[in-house]
């Protein structure tokens, strides 16, 4: 199997180099984005390739399946696997790309090999190897926040099963093969009436259009539509009535997905950032001599490193338990981490920040961690719901309950 390309950790990365105006250049915010070395098979990705090109050049040098274990799906996630997985996209490739990726790799791939039958398999098949993208559609044309409220409709009878309805702002919308759909096969918010079906992007009645999103368009996010669209029963994914319970487990993957590739995000942009800052001169030294703009600095370089803490405490619980909680966690941390870090360093870029490509663009885009695969209030509402249990876990009752026994009697 060929080698991933590491991504970019040498103290040569933080020399002093002359920087030009925009972050995409290989000395600032875009300074580990770099040719991948010809060994990898990747050298024909560019830094602008698209979702679907990346997800191609990665899985024709047979390395997306680096992100389970021992290389198996169906063993599931493994974490290291997964974080140089991301963190190679994130060197090589825009945030959309790697949005793009991260959601196959963690979300709808794993979901879809909870499933058999020929269709599963082929569509596995095609997409482990980078032949084919594959969408996961939850998100419906209602709040996404409310996701029992969704509308779509499974319609189950003899032999077959009829979707109907939309999603809207999904990734790789406009260049899957196949979407894998979270529909409702009865009314009301019950949590067993809802179930995943895989539709084929090419069966009748299936439309797409781009979502109206410049920051996002290499991601292939759209909008689609199902009008009736009748497919035979092997395309239900999962049990009927588990697509709730099967949603959370693997929507907690891409939560620790986030929390890993926030890190390499983060880092990649401060690194970029303090060498902007050890090359703008001011008065008789540079900004980086200035002890404000060195804590504000830090302050970002804790907050990381805080992210990267919880991502190693966690990882494992979510990896091989789907813990929720724990991925609540992870999530509500990247989601407020990530723009923090992102903004701060945004800031001190000054006016060169708002070039064309330039590190107020990689900002904004950023911003989708507090909101996609779950916006931050409601990872933080899970976590306020889990205070007895988080407070129980950290306490340590050893010495208190010696304590409580009363003190000792003086020899
Ligand atoms: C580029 C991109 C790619 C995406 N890819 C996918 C994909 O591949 N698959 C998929 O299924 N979806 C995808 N999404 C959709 C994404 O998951 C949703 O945008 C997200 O779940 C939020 O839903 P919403 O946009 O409908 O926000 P709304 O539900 O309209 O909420 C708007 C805001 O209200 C606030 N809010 C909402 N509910 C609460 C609450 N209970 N308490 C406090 N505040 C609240 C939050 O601040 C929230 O951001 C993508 C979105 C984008 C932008």
């Amino acid at each position: 199997m060929p080698e991933l390309p590491p991504p970019d950790t040498s103290d040569a990365a933080t020399a002093h180099t002359p920087t030009q105006a925009s972050p995409h250049s290989d000395t600032q915010a875009g300074a580990t984005k770099r040719p991948a070395p010809a060994s990898t098979g990747l050298d024909a990705l560019s830094a602008d390739a698209t979702g679907a090109e990346a997800w191609a050049a990665f899985g024709a040098a047979g390395l997306l399946t680096r992100a389970y274990r021992g290389g198996e799906i169906r063993d599931g996630i493994d974490p290291d696997g997964l974080a140089d997985l991301l963190a190679a996209t994130d060197a090589h490739c825009s945030i959309p790309a790697t949005l793009s990726a991260s959601v196959q790799l963690a979300t709808a791939l794993p979901l879809l090999a909870t499933g058999t039958g020929p269709a599963v398999e082929r569509t596995l098949r095609r997409t482990l190897t980078g032949r084919a993208t594959l969408a996961l559609a939850a998100t419906d044309t209602s709040a996404g926040t409310d996701l029992t409220a969704l509308r779509t409709e499974a319609v189950l009878d003899d032999g077959w099963v009829t979707v109907t309805g939309g999603k809207e702002w999904i990734a790789n919308t406009t260049t899957a093969e196949a979407f894998l759909v979270l529909a409702r096969h009865h009314p009301g918010r019950h949590f067993t009436s809802f179930s995943w079906v895989l539709v084929p992007a090419d069966a009748p009645g299936v439309s797409t259009r781009p979502a109206p999103s410049t920051l996002y368009a290499s991601s292939g996010v759209g909008h689609v539509t199902f009008d009736a669209v009748r497919l035979d029963r092997a395309h239900l994914v999962g049990r009927v009535g588990l697509g709730l319970p099967l949603f959370a487990r693997h929507i907690a993957v891409e939560r620790l997905a986030g929390a890993l590739w926030g890190v390499a995000l983060c880092r990649r942009i401060l690194q970029a950032t303090r060498h902007r800052l050890a090359d703008r001169a001011h008065s008789d030294v540079t900004l980086w001599h200035l002890p404000h703009i060195r804590q504000r600095f830090a302050s970002c370089l804790l907050r990381v490193q805080e992210l990267q803490a919880l991502a190693d405490r966690f990882a494992p619980d979510v990896a091989r338990r789907h813990d929720t909680r724990a991925a609540a966690m992870l999530k509500a941390a990247a989601g407020t981490t990530v723009p923090y870090v992102l903004g701060e360093c945004a800031h001190l870029w000054g006016a060169a920040g708002f070039a064309d490509g330039g590190i107020q663009e990689v900002r904004a885009q950023a911003a989708l961690f507090g909101i996609g695969g779950g916006a931050t209030e409601i990872v933080l509402e899970a976590l306020a719901d889990s205070a007895d249990q988080i407070l129980g876990k950290l306490a340590r009752p050893a010495l208190q309950s010696e304590l409580a026994t009363g003190p000792r009697t003086p020899a």
